[in-house]
């Protein structure tokens, strides 16, 4: 794929009209083909995060932070910008972003997936706040927190440890899954039950 040897090169910076991408892009574990980049997204990028969440990928989201504010915590704590902002490319010395093109957010998803050589994707992570899910939390403990409905129909439900939002593997979550591995050719990291 020529967008796909273009953002390989190694050592050289890279300019890709389709995309924006430039710089040496760093693939961490990419022989374990492990979901390991950390990203941080702009504020027009609200979906594609949530939907990078629920494919288990450490995702930060702010809808106030200036542009300045988010490359600084991307460099703190050695995240991907994600970002639809050309004003992203003033900055000297950048390195790590990605310029979304598209205004789909399947299409995002997928020019990120691409760009980055994302091979697999996780259990997922909090949707809301980006926190870790911990499971299996018995159905007895979350009486009164989620619909009756949905109560009566599933027997296991995981928890956000940081804000507490409980999740439970739904339709909905599983055609996600489903269309995201049919349109990506991205693999289930695990057999894990992802979450709604
Ligand atoms: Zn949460």
């Amino acid at each position: 794929m020529h967008l796909q040897n273009l953002l390989l090169q190694k050592n050289k910076k890279v300019m890709s009209s389709e995309l924006g991408v430039r710089n040496e892009i760093k693939t961490p574990n990419s022989e374990l083909n492990t979901p390991t980049f950390r990203f941080i997204a702009d504020a027009m990028l609200g979906r594609l995060a949530r939907w990078l969440r629920m494919l288990g990928f450490d995702t930060l989201y702010y809808s106030d932070k200036s542009d300045a504010s988010l490359l600084k915590i991307a460099r703190q704590q050695d995240r991907f910008i994600l970002t639809r902002d050309t004003h992203f490319l003033q900055f000297k010395n950048l390195s790590d972003f990605l310029l979304v093109s598209s205004n789909n957010t399947l299409e995002q998803l997928i020019e990120t997936i691409t760009a980055l050589n994302i091979k697999e994707f996780s259990i997922s992570r909090c949707t809301k706040c980006n926190g870790v899910l911990v499971g299996s939390v018995e159905r007895e403990r979350v009486k009164g927190l989620v619909p009756e409905h949905i109560y009566m129909h599933f027997d296991k439900f995981l928890k956000c440890e940081d804000c507490g939002s409980i999740y439970w593997e739904g339709s909905h979550m599983k055609r996600f899954r489903e269309t995201i591995r049919r349109i990506s050719g991205l693999t289930f990291k695990n057999e894990k039950p992802a979450v709604n």
